[in-house]
């Protein structure tokens, strides 16, 4: 019996080392990784510069209050804010703490203006984290069974719909804020469509609400830019940041602009870990590597050029439905519920995902090359040719 609790389910393989886009397991057995932990590893991993900053800082200064280290949070701060237009950040640990922090300014920002029950759209579909207010939050009811009472103070409409947001604005006076992922993750790999985060920050605009981003999955790269609103040419005022941006050392962040960056005030909110040293030196340096290894570029051909070879290969079959993405974060939407494919996957040493029941989720190293792309695209279009025959 295992003392670990049963929070997962757990797949047949441990692995014991990872180098670039490569992982092993215990008995030695080599893996591509087009997963990359769900997003957190975009350098690959164990990228030397990423192990040699961590050691260093290691041996200099791991954590002290958050009333004393503030020095390498504001380089962190200072570096995010150049690359996303955002004036200043609150660090935390996890991409649901950035979360609750996002949906707590939205509160206090609404309290603010004199509106007693603040309310949030949030997306169908949508996916935010396991905390009480983030699943609460999410369009998932997978992650929220169970788990009532959920909190009040939210208002779902469905992804991709302006129409529906204009409706709640019409019939609720208590909106102080719209929270939506530029691209959804778990849910499906979902794609705006053209002008939709233009159409929210317009009514955004219109009503005086933020408009707050989740980029815990598509941020930090993973389209193919540093934020995944950056295709869009608009400018939120609060962004959510977590996964890639400390490859894979925990640490999360709520960027935020104008008013809202004057939200929170000494005492408001805070955690113990957040931005400590070690993990600033982790988000420091993968930006820093980022930068060095061109690798936007690379995530924007190398998605590009999995997403055509996929087309090619799967597209003209009548049970694959579409082939969506942006950058190295790739949906196949199949026609029938393709979980197992995960386990298939991984015997013939490939780490995949299946995201909302039909679609195949890839989440590559950002530092994946063409060749190994082309690896993960035969195995997979082969993997996938042979469970839609079967
Ligand atoms: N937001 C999004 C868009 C996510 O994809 C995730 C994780 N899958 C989260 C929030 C939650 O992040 P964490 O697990 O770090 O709390």
């Amino acid at each position: 019996m295992s003392n670990l609790m049963n929070t997962y389910l757990q797949l047949p393989v441990t692995f014991a080392r990872g180098e670039g886009v490569w992982l092993w397991d215990e008995t030695g057995k080599r893996y591509l990784d087009a997963l990359a932990g769900v997003a957190v590893c975009g350098l690959g991993h164990c990228h030397p510069k990423l192990v040699a900053a961590l050691c260093e800082q290691a041996g200099t200064l791991i954590h002290t209050s958050n009333l004393y280290h503030i020095g390498r949070q504001e380089q962190l701060a200072s570096r995010l804010a150049a690359l996303s237009g955002m004036d200043n950040a609150f660090f935390c640990n996890s991409g649901a703490e950035a979360n609750e922090a996002a949906i707590k300014l939205a509160r206090l920002y609404g309290h603010g203006r004199n509106i007693d029950l603040p309310t949030i759209i949030v997306m169908e579909k949508s996916f935010h984290g396991r905390t009480m207010a983030t699943l609460t939050a999410s369009g998932n009811r997978k992650v929220q069974a169970g788990f009532e009472p959920l909190l009040t103070g939210f208002a779902r409409v469905p992804y991709n719909d302006l129409e529906a947001v204009t409706q709640v604005a019409v019939h609720n006076k208590n909106v102080v804020a719209i929270l939506v992922e530029p691209y959804q993750g778990e849910g499906g790999v979902n794609v705006p469509q053209a002008s939709y985060l233009q159409g929210l920050r317009h009514l955004c605009d219109q009503n005086g609400w933020l408009l707050m981003l989740d980029e815990v999955q598509c941020g930090i790269g993973r389209s193919g830019k540093w934020f995944a609103f950056q295709h869009s040419g608009i400018m939120p005022d609060v962004i959510t940041l977590a996964k890639g941006l400390g490859s894979g050392v925990p640490i999360g962040a709520c960027l935020a602009k104008g008013t809202a960056a004057e939200v929170f005030k000494p005492g408001n909110h805070a955690s113990t870990f957040g931005g400590n040293p070690l993990v600033c030196a982790a988000a420091l340096t993968t930006l820093q590597v980022i930068e060095e290894e061109d690798l936007l570029r690379n995530a924007m051909e190398v998605g590009d050029f999995m997403r055509s070879m996929f087309k090619a290969q799967l597209a003209g079959l009548p049970d694959v439905r579409q082939i969506r993405g942006q950058g190295l974060m790739i949906g196949i939407e199949l026609s029938k519920p393709c979980g197992e494919l995960v386990k298939e996957a991984l015997k013939r040493g490939l780490l995949i995902n299946v995201t909302s029941d039909k679609v195949v989720r890839l989440l590559p190293p950002l530092v994946m090359q063409r060749s190994e792309a082309e690896q993960v695209v035969d195995t997979l279009s082969a993997l996938v040719k042979e469970f839609l025959m079967a």
